[in-house]
C-alpha cells in the first residue's frame, strides 16, 4: 500500500472519523459533504463518452451510463441544484439584478460588433506596461506559441490555472508531446488531471465525482490511503504533493476572466488564490485570452463581477479577483491572444450572441439533462446548454447529436447573466442540423413520416385509433422492445376509450 504523505496533521491521517478535525468541539463545515458517512462499497465512477474521431458523439449512451449510476446521478443532481437555488438567493438579493444583466448583455454587444478597435487598444495599452502580446489565429498557433515563449526561456515546467481556453486547445496534451511538464494548480482541475479526465463542468470541473472517487485517484497518484475519503485529508494531501512542485516552476500560466481594453489589464477570478500562485511563483507568466473576453472600460467591469460570482456559485464574489497589469521586477509577461474559430461564430447571424458567455457555468447548473447526464458524455470541451450551441462551431459533424440533448424549457436562457439566447440557439442548431442532413438517418426518416402524418388530419386520426387498438391489445414484448425508447424506463399510457376528437364531435357536433 502506498504511504501517506508525510508533513500532514495526524489526525487527518486517520480512516474517516467524525470526531478528527473539531474547532471549539464542531465539526469544520466549510468542505461540503465533508461528514457524510462512507460507504462500504463504492459506486464506480461511470465513463464519459465515447470519442472515435469525428464520429459523431453519442450522447444519449454515455448519459445513460451515468444514470445507471445512482449514487452519481443523485448526488451530481442535488450538488448543481444547489448552486442554481443559491444563485437564486443571490439574485433575489440584488434590487437591480435584471438591470445589471440587461446592461451586461448591452456591454457584450457592443464590445462584439467593435471588437476590432477593442483589441487594438488593449493591445495597445498592454505593449505599454512591457506586455508581450502575441496573437494565435488557431488552437495549434496558441500551442505553438506558448512552447517558443517557453524553450525561449529554456523552461521545463509549467503551473497554470483553470482555463477552458486550454482545454479547447488541447494545451496539455501538446505540451506533454514536446517534454514540458504542466501541473494544475485548481484543485479540481487537478483531480481532473491526475485521472486523465477533462473537466466535466466549466467552473468546478470535478462535480461529477463522489468523494470516493477522488480518493481512489488520489490513492493511485500521490499515495494517499484509498480508505481515507475525508475531504480535508484529500485536500491537505494533494497541497502538500502539488507544492513543492509549485514552488519549483519554471514558468506560469493563467487564462483570463475580462480583459480591459482602455487599461491594457486583465483579470482573473478564481477561489483558491491559485491563478495568484501561477501568475507570481514563476517568474515568467504567460495568459491564454480568448478575443472575446474584451470589454471596453474598467466601470464595465463591476457589472460583470457583480454577475459572475453570484451566477456560478451563488456567492457574492469570488475569493481573489485579481488584476495583472504588467511583469513584476525581473519578470517577464506574455498574453496570447486567441481566436480559434470566433471570427468565424462572429459572422453567423444566429449563433455570434453565444460569443457574449462569461463561462459562469449557470446554464449548466439548471438544466435537467446536464444534472442527469453529467459533463463528461457531451464528449466535448463544453457542456450543458452553453456547450449545445458552440461545439458545433468548432466541429458540425461530431456535434451534431448535441442541440438535441435539451428539453428547450428556456431555463438556461432565463439564468444566463449576460441573457445569451440559449435554448432559441439550441432550437437554430437542430433546425440548420436536419437542414444540412447531420442527424443520423432514421431520426430524419422518423421526422419525414411524423411530418407527413401531421400534416394529414384524417390520416392522423386514423393512426391514432389504430394505435390505440394496437396498444389494448397486442402483446407485451411487440410494444416493449429495443425499437421503443420510450418504452425502455416508463410505461406507455393506457390508451383512453375515446379520444378528445371522437369525443368533441360526440358531445359538441365539432360546434365551438
Ligand atoms: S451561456 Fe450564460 S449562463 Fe451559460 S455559462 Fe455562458 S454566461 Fe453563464
Amino acid at each position: 500500500m502506498n504511504t501517506p504523505p508525510a508533513m500532514l496533521h495526524p489526525e487527518l491521517l486517520a480512516p474517516f472519523d467524525l470526531h478528527a478535525i473539531t474547532r471549539d468541539g464542531h465539526r469544520l463545515d466549510h468542505a461540503e459533504g465533508a461528514s457524510k458517512p462512507l460507504q462500504s462499497c463504492p459506486e464506480p465512477q461511470p465513463l464519459g463518452a465515447k470519442i472515435h474521431g469525428s464520429r459523431p458523439i453519442d450522447q444519449t449512451e454515455a448519459a445513460a451510463r451515468f444514470i445507471a449510476a445512482p449514487e452519481h446521478e443523485k448526488m451530481h443532481d442535488e450538488r448543481l441544484w444547489d448552486l442554481r437555488q443559491k444563485r437564486d438567493r443571490e439574485m433575489h438579493g440584488i434590487a437591480e439584478w435584471e438591470e445589471l444583466r440587461a446592461l451586461a448583455s448591452a456591454i457584450k454587444e457592443h464590445t462584439l460588433t467593435h471588437l476590432d478597435e477593442y483589441l487594438e487598444q488593449f493591445e495597445a495599452n498592454a505593449r505599454s506596461h512591457g506586455v508581450h502580446v502575441h496573437w494565435a489565429r488557431d488552437a495549434a498557433e496558441h500551442n505553438q506559441i506558448v512552447h517558443c515563449i517557453l524553450s525561449d526561456h529554456g523552461a521545463k515546467s509549467l503551473i497554470k490555472s483553470k482555463s477552458m481556453l486550454t482545454e479547447e486547445c488541447g494545451f496539455r496534451h501538446y505540451m506533454t508531446s514536446v517534454g514540458i511538464e504542466v501541473v494544475e494548480t485548481d484543485l479540481g482541475e487537478r483531480i481532473q488531471q491526475l485521472d486523465n479526465e477533462d473537466p466535466s463542468h466549466i467552473v468546478v470541473p470535478a462535480v461529477h465525482k463522489l468523494r470516493t472517487d477522488v480518493a481512489e485517484v488520489f490513492a493511485k497518484t500521490i499515495g494517499t490511503d484509498p480508505a481515507n475519503s475525508d475531504v480535508h485529508y484529500l485536500a491537505e494531501a494533494q497541497r502538500e504533493a502539488t507544492r513543492p512542485i509549485i514552488l519549483a516552476a519554471d514558468a506560469g500560466m493563467t487564462g483570463c476572466n475580462f480583459a480591459v481594453a482602455e487599461t491594457g489589464t486583465f483579470v482573473v477570478c478564481t477561489n483558491e488564490g491559485n491563478a495568484d500562485l501561477s501568475a507570481n511563483v514563476p517568474k515568467l507568466h504567460i495568459a491564454s485570452i480568448g478575443i472575446e473576453k474584451i470589454i471596453p472600460r474598467l466601470e464595465h467591469l463591476a457589472v460583470f463581477i457583480r454577475l459572475l460570482s453570484r451566477s456560478a456559485l451563488g456567492s457574492p464574489v469570488t475569493q481573489y479577483t485579481s488584476h495583472f497589469r504588467g511583469p513584476r521586477e525581473g519578470g517577464e509577461m506574455h498574453v496570447v491572444l486567441v481566436d480559434n474559430g470566433r471570427s468565424e461564430r462572429l459572422g453567423l447571424e444566429e449563433f455570434w450572441t453565444s460569443l457574449k458567455c462569461i463561462r459562469c457555468g449557470a446554464c449548466m447548473n439548471t438544466c435537467p439533462v446536464y444534472r442527469r447526464s453529467g459533463g463528461l458524455s457531451y464528449g466535448a470541451t463544453y457542456s450543458g446548454p452553453i456547450g449545445l450551441i458552440i461545439d458545433p462551431t468548432f466541429n458540425q459533424r461530431k456535434y451534431s447529436n448535441l442541440p438535441f440533448a435539451s428539453t428547450l424549457n428556456g431555463s438556461c436562457s432565463n439564468v444566463c447573466p449576460v441573457k445569451i439566447n440559449i435554448h432559441e440557439q439550441i432550437y437554430a442548431w437542430r433546425r440548420l442540423l436536419v437542414e444540412r442532413h447531420e442527424t443520423p438517418l432514421a431520426k430524419r426518416v422518423a421526422m419525414k413520416a411524423a411530418g407527413e402524418l401531421l400534416s394529414r388530419p384524417a390520416a392522423y386520426r386514423a393512426a391514432i385509433a389504430a394505435a390505440d387498438v394496437a396498444l389494448a391489445h397486442l402483446p407485451r414484448f411487440v410494444i416493449y422492445n429495443g425499437l421503443n425508447a420510450w418504452g425502455r424506463h416508463r410505461e406507455v399510457p393506457h390508451p383512453p376509450k375515446q379520444t378528445f376528437h371522437s369525443w368533441y364531435q360526440a358531445n359538441r357536433g365539432g360546434k365551438q
